[in-house]
């Protein structure tokens, strides 16, 4: 855990978050100002400051981050391609990264269904 890193903090449970998913590697949380109807942020319980700070021995935890959003999009029922949904990773000042702490934007028009 980094000393004062909000996410490493919801990660922790010392802040409040609506999560929907968890797992021994990661966790996901809805985004306190969500810009679509569905929000989620995809957070891997280590603390990485950014893609760029990614290691070869982090494939693992980035594949697994990809499958949980594969999980995700069943859970929220937008699975199929008539629905959809994006996965965003912004990095550095002009990419709009403002918490350093690696996450995945998992956002989608549609509301879930379930
Ligand atoms: P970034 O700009 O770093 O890619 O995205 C950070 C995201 O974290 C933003 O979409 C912002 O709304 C979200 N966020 C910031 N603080 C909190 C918080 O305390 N709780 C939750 N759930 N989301 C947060
Ligand atoms: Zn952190």
């Amino acid at each position: 855990m980094a000393k004062d890193c909000l996410f490493c903090k919801i990660v922790n449970k010392e802040i409040d978050s609506d999560i929907v998913y968890e797992d021994d590697k990661v966790i996901v949380f809805k985004d306190i100002n969500p810009k679509e109807p569905v929000h989620l942020l995809i957070v891997p319980k280590v603390h990485r400051e950014s893609i760029m700070d990614l290691k070869k021995e982090d494939a693992e935890l980035i594949s697994h981050m990809v499958f949980v959003a594969q999980e995700i999009a069943k859970k929220y029922n937008i699975d199929d391609k008539e629905k959809g949904f994006n996965l965003l990773n912004n990095y550095g000042k002009e990419g709009g990264q403002e918490i350093d702490h690696l996450h995945v934007h998992f956002l989608a028009k549609s509301k879930p269904s379930t």
